[in-house]
């Protein structure tokens, strides 16, 4: 069910602690992490604790925790000294798009330049 936890999700594991990562910030709705294989000198991805598949999942099913978020993502920013020089935001949706990961995350990017249009 949407937003319930899944069992085989690797970041619902992060999110209650039996999978190890680096995090950076916690709220009662999110939970901050370092990628483990980052793309650029900053790279944090911010998730929803609750389960939803994409960003327009948990937009229509939970627009409050989905606002909670987008002010993590500015926060993470803040924290990490990107709001000067840029930052990028992404939401991978679908495995055509590059997600390989069904719980809902921010990729938040910078540290270097950023091309556009991206890969
Ligand atoms: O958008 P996508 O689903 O591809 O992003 C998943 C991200 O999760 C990848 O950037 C990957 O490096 C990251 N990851 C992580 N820690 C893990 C497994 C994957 O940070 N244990």
């Amino acid at each position: 069910m949407a937003g319930e936890p899944q069992a085989d999700c690797l970041f619902c594991k992060i999110v209650d602690g039996e999978v190890p990562a680096t995090v950076v910030r916690e709220t009662d709705h999110t939970v901050a992490f370092r990628d483990i294989n980052p793309q650029a000198p900053t790279h944090v991805l911010v998730v929803p604790r609750a389960h939803w598949r994409n960003a327009g999942e948990l937009a229509a099913g939970d627009p409050v925790v989905a606002a909670a978020l987008l002010a993590d993502v500015a926060a993470v920013a803040e924290a990490e000294g990107l709001v000067d020089s840029g930052y990028r935001t992404v939401f991978n949706t679908g495995s055509g798009a590059g997600q390989t990961v069904f719980h809902v995350h921010a990729h938040v990017l910078g540290g270097r330049g950023l091309n556009w249009p991206p890969g």
